[in-house]
């Protein structure tokens, strides 16, 4: 019940910690995300950081946009779940502040803090504090000079700029870094970050920037990010969605698991898109399973498939699946139909043999099944062959076609 192992390889960058997560250098990719609460209020912060790293953040950044959210971090700090980046845009003294706050780690913004002395100024402090350093390139906030130069947030301008913060922090002796160069488009974010790629071998951040929404924003995260992650690039990521920042960990997370880049700890639940050989409303039944094993918490695959006649099959590799058909529901594990039930019953039936799946093994569950299961499931399946028709009998229908072109031909 695990998870399928990713076929492509990471791309070999440095190792840094953010507090206690190992980022780069082949750690696990790691999901970062965001509180939208006033860092200054304490108590809030700490319930959204709480949620956030329940819903799959590893790693959670507050703003530090004030003294008083600077004053929060410390207060915040040795209760946080996660380890805690300070985000700091223009001010240069709240960066300093957040490290003496005892932070795990800042974002710093080169397209907003320019004075070369301030930044080196915080690079030694992180030196000090031995804590990384997110530079954190943004198309939407690019220093005017590189718009100029080079026409435009392009890739090469996003990248000019991480790369001119890196030589200020190497001026200093300071390498505990990790990069991200966000862009709005999808095309130039993927760019961008092969580009960077290219460039450096310091870990990489991805996202893409005030990507909106839900459903586009969403949409416009998975293509980027997962592009890049299946070319091997990326050490943690995040997802910029206008939603409710634990939807992002929540995304991030699966993402990841999807991938197989993180082991499975939460349900997937795949099921059929039905189509009119279905034998119950899949999306009904679909949702109510859905919704019942979320809360449950089980980190199964269970499937819910609109037929008999394909889904056992579709779904073998699913720990769990439901298959309906002639007014019966076949449960199933591993594609081996272990119970049939009524119709009405089916969705209980599913949420109590995912108990037990749990509870005692797949080979367990596979060993307790119905012996007459398979053979009333595959009297259904025929019938309901007989009546809709045969649609694998893909032999049979080449033969058919070569009847009609021989007759043609005859002619
Ligand atoms: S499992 Fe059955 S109902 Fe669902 S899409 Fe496949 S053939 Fe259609």
């Amino acid at each position: 019940m695990g998870t399928s192992g990713t076929s492509f390889e990471r791309r070999q960058t440095r190792r840094l910690r953010v507090g206690d997560v190992e980022v780069g250098g082949g750690a696990p990719v790691s999901v970062q995300s965001m509180t939208t609460t006033k860092t200054a209020d304490v108590e809030a912060t700490l319930t959204q950081i709480y949620s956030l790293a329940g819903a799959g953040a590893d790693i959670v950044r507050v703003t530090c946009n004030t003294a008083e959210a600077a004053g929060a971090i410390a207060e915040i700090m040795p209760r946080s779940p996660v380890p805690i980046v300070a985000d700091i845009h223009f001010q240069y003294s709240l960066a300093l502040a957040a490290v003496e706050a005892g932070v795990s780690a800042l974002r710093l913004n080169p397209g907003n803090i320019r004075n070369e002395q301030h930044i080196k100024e915080v690079a030694r402090a992180c030196m000090d504090a031995k804590i990384p350093i997110r530079i954190g390139v943004n198309a939407g906030s690019l220093d005017k000079d590189l718009l100029d130069k080079y026409g435009g947030p392009v890739p090469e301008a996003l990248v000019a700029s991480a790369m001119q913060e890196v030589k200020y922090f190497d001026d200093v002796g300071f390498h505990d870094v990790k990069i991200s160069v966000k862009h709005s488009s999808v095309p130039l974010m993927v760019d961008s970050y092969r580009l960077l790629a290219d460039t450096t071998d310091y870990p990489l951040h991805l996202g893409v920037t005030e990507a909106g929404p839900l459903p586009g924003g969403l949409i416009k995260s998975v293509a980027g990010i997962a592009t890049l992650l299946n070319e091997g690039i990326g050490d943690t990521i995040r997802f910029s969605l206008t939603t409710d920042p634990v939807e992002e960990a929540k995304a991030g997370r699966a993402l990841l698991e999807y991938l197989g880049l993180r082991e499975r700890t939460t349900l997937d639940f795949i099921a059929c898109p039905s189509c009119g050989r279905a034998e119950v409303d899949v999306i009904k039944v679909a949702n109510e399973a859905n919704e019942r094993l979320q809360e449950l918490g089980f980190a199964i695959q269970v499937a819910v498939m609109g037929c008999v006649v394909n889904g056992p099959g579709e779904a073998r590799e699913a720990d769990l699946g439901l298959a309906a058909g002639r007014g019966r529901g076949h449960l199933f594990i591993k594609g081996e139909v272990v119970r049939v039930v009524p119709e009405a019953d089916m969705v209980d039936a599913l949420i109590e043999e995912a108990k037990l799946l749990v509870e005692q093994g797949t080979e367990a569950r596979l060993a307790a099944g119905d012996v007459n299961a398979a053979d009333i499931a595959e009297e259904t399946r025929l019938e309901l062959m007989s009546i809709q028709g045969d649609v694998n009998a893909t032999a049979a229908r080449r033969q058919a076609v070569q009847d009609v072109i021989d007759a043609e031909g005859s002619n």
